[in-house]
């Protein structure tokens, strides 16, 4: 998990799948044959490759007309971060569902055998089973088979939303607190209130090029429904860089310290946070440290100091400074006082995705040309 792997995955991407992408992304062939997106999810999730660079790539590639769809989901992403930024209720509250749907596991053994029977691949519904045991086997599902496989956990299975994107977290080499959690809650209703997706045969049949003939799934469920829908909350505003000597922290959230504005700070030492996700595989471990090494490696490199994993006082008496991190696993974990530094992209786009996302579009050109990092 290298920069350098990323932007291999992007000049391939941009060779071949990019010119079709809008035709075949909804179709997932399986995990033997080429992929029909760009698979570039685990680097940006940890912007070993950034937003800007992956979008300025594909417009210059394709035109604005040849990219718009593939800069369009790239914006799902900016959106989901955005908002779950003004509304970081919806990711405690997913924790707290997490957590009591692990309790109840274990005094009801009929819910237990349903989720166990899931997760293993045991359902009896052919391409969940399927999904269920290429997500474990590879930390990777295709878009259109997270969709099908969340619907119908939520549907069909009647099992708690909040463990299903739980088990997305522990697996998926791309898990991402927005991300994941705001799919799971647009896939349950919850997100766009009353508006569900629901999984059917026939479109998974289409999809999967008839790999799959899945039967006894419920068609025609009611979305769900929650007393207390996440409140929003004011955009938290970024801090100023200061002059002169810093620490940079690195997190696993911000992976490209080379495209970081620091104003006119001096970066003379820098430290890496590796925080996981809770219960993550060690795949995912494995891909978050070899991510954080190369991270590391590079900053070292580029601004010429030591660089190191962040253990106690490394910052000495310098003002750590760090890129920002979005709700999650790495912002839980930055140590006190350490400035918060937000990217331009970020910047332009975040105020804009406190509501639905056809809101977020309206910025999209003033972010593709406008941002520099
Ligand atoms: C239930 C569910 C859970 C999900 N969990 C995650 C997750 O934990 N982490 C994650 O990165 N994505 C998640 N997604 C979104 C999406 O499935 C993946 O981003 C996408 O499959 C990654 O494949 P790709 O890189 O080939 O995407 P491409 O189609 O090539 O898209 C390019 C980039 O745009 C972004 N993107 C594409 N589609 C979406 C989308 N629907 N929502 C948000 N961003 C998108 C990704 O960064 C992606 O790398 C989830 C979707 C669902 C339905």
């Amino acid at each position: 998990m290298t920069r350098a792997a990323g932007l291999e995955r992007l000049a391939a991407f941009l060779r071949d799948e990019g010119a079709e992408y809008a035709g075949s992304r909804n179709f997932d062939l399986g995990p033997e044959a080429r992929p029909t997106t760009s698979a570039l999810s685990p680097y940006l999730r940890r912007r070993l490759i950034t937003e800007t660079e992956v979008v300025t790539a594909a417009v210059a590639a394709f035109g604005d007309e040849g990219a718009e769809k593939f800069v369009s989901e790239v914006f799902w992403r900016t959106y989901f971060k955005g908002h779950l930024e003004t509304h970081p209720a919806a990711w405690t509250g997913y924790q707290a569902l997490a957590a009591e749907g692990h309790e109840q596991l274990a005094v009801e053994p009929g819910l237990r055998r349903t989720y166990e029977a899931a997760i293993e691949g045991r359902s009896g519904i052919d391409c969940f089973d399927a999904w269920a045991s290429e997500l474990v086997e590879t930390g990777w599902l295709h878009n259109h088979a997270r969709m099908w496989f969340a619907s119908i956990w939520i549907f069909t299975l009647r099992l708690p939303w909040a463990l299903g994107a739980d088990f997305f977290m522990r697996q998926l080499v791309d898990g991402d607190p927005a991300s994941n959690t705001l799919s799971w809650r647009w896939v349950a209703g919850l997100h766009t209130r009353g508006k569900h997706y629901v999984a059917r045969a026939e479109n998974i049949r289409r999809y999967t090029d008839g790999r799959f003939d899945p039967v006894g799934l419920d068609e025609y469920p009611d979305a769900l429904d929650e007393p207390m829908p996440p409140r929003e909350v004011p955009l938290s505003p970024a801090d100023a860089v200061p002059d002169g000597a810093v620490a940079l922290l690195l997190h696993l959230d911000d992976l490209h310290p080379e495209s970081l504005s620091l104003g006119t700070a001096w970066v003379v030492r820098i430290g890496g946070l590796v925080a996981h996700a809770e219960g993550a595989s060690d795949r995912v471990k494995a891909a978050d440290e070899a991510a954080m090494a190369d991270g590391l490696a590079r900053a070292k490199a580029h601004f010429g100091c030591p660089a190191g994993h962040a253990h106690v006082g490394w910052a000495d008496s310098l003002p750590a400074v760090t890129a920002w991190a979005p709700v999650g696993p790495s912002a839980m974990a930055l140590p006190e006082g350490c400035l918060r530094v937000r990217r331009a992209w970020d910047e332009a786009a975040w105020p804009s995705a406190t509501r639905g996302y056809s809101r977020m579009r309206k910025v999209t050109p003033q972010l593709i040309w406008g941002a520099a990092d």
